[in-house]
């Protein structure tokens, strides 16, 4: 199963990819993880990385595409994969057609999870993230974890820096210019599925399941 989600920053595709990872056993390619970690480790992709991250731009795309296509052509995604923060631009998508028509691939799904821009703002202000387990939190769903102890394993919990207001502003207006036409590309392709973003995760998760059972 080859499954990409779609959604603004916020919307849940991280905390839904948990979800599928866990149901499901697939790998998942978040190039947004993988940007980090290279900005973590320091290396020159890192560094370079780096500057649009902190500024809520995106990353060039010749350079997150170099990335996806050697992440694709390890053998642990031919029982499949899940995609997750990209593409986020038209010439990624292209791209990546093009790189899974050359690996045999196609997708099986592309899931976008909508939710209300006021709730996203919100949602991305209020993010916690644990150091140890990965696990995302809200802050204001969860006010316990303002001691930024993690309820899941008692790692450290950190905000990531590009979630302070005016980065969130930025990416999300990146995201409308960019990202959003995916919606009407993959649309066209008649691959889509909406899943309504503005539920409980677990909610989310059923929709979410139901399009991936089939
Ligand atoms: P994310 O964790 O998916 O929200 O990504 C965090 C940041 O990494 C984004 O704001 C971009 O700066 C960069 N990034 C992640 N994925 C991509 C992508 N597909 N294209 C360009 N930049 C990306």
């Amino acid at each position: 199963m080859n499954v990409m989600l779609l959604g603004a920053p916020g919307a849940g595709k991280g905390t839904q990819a948990a979800k599928i990872i866990e149901a499901y056993g697939l790998p998942h390619i978040s190039t947004g993880d993988i940007l980090r970690k290279a900005v973590a480790d320091q290396t020159a992709l890192g560094l370079e990385a780096k500057r649009y991250m902190d500024a809520g731009e995106l990353v060039p795309d010749e350079v997150v595409i170099g990335l996806v296509k050697e992440r694709l052509s390890q053998p642990d995604t031919d029982k499949g994969f899940i995609l997750d923060g990209f593409p986020r631009t038209v010439v990624q998508a292209d791209a990546l057609g093009g790189v899974l028509t050359e690996l045999g691939k196609e997708l099986t799904a592309v899931v976008s999870i909508d939710v209300d821009m006021q709730a996203l703002i919100e949602r991305l202000t209020a993010r916690r993230t644990c150091k140890s387990c990965k696990g995302i939190f809200n802050v204001i769903a969860q006010p316990e974890i303002a001691n930024g102890v993690c309820p899941a394993c008692d790692g450290e919990l950190f905000q990531r820096d590009d979630d302070t207001v005016e980065t969130v502003t930025n990416r999300l207006h990146v995201y409308e210019r960019s990202t959003a036409p995916l919606i009407d590309y993959y649309e066209d392709k008649g691959v889509l599925r909406h899943v309504d973003g503005n539920r409980d995760v677990e909610d989310v998760w059923t929709s979410v399941d139901a399009i991936l059972q089939g």
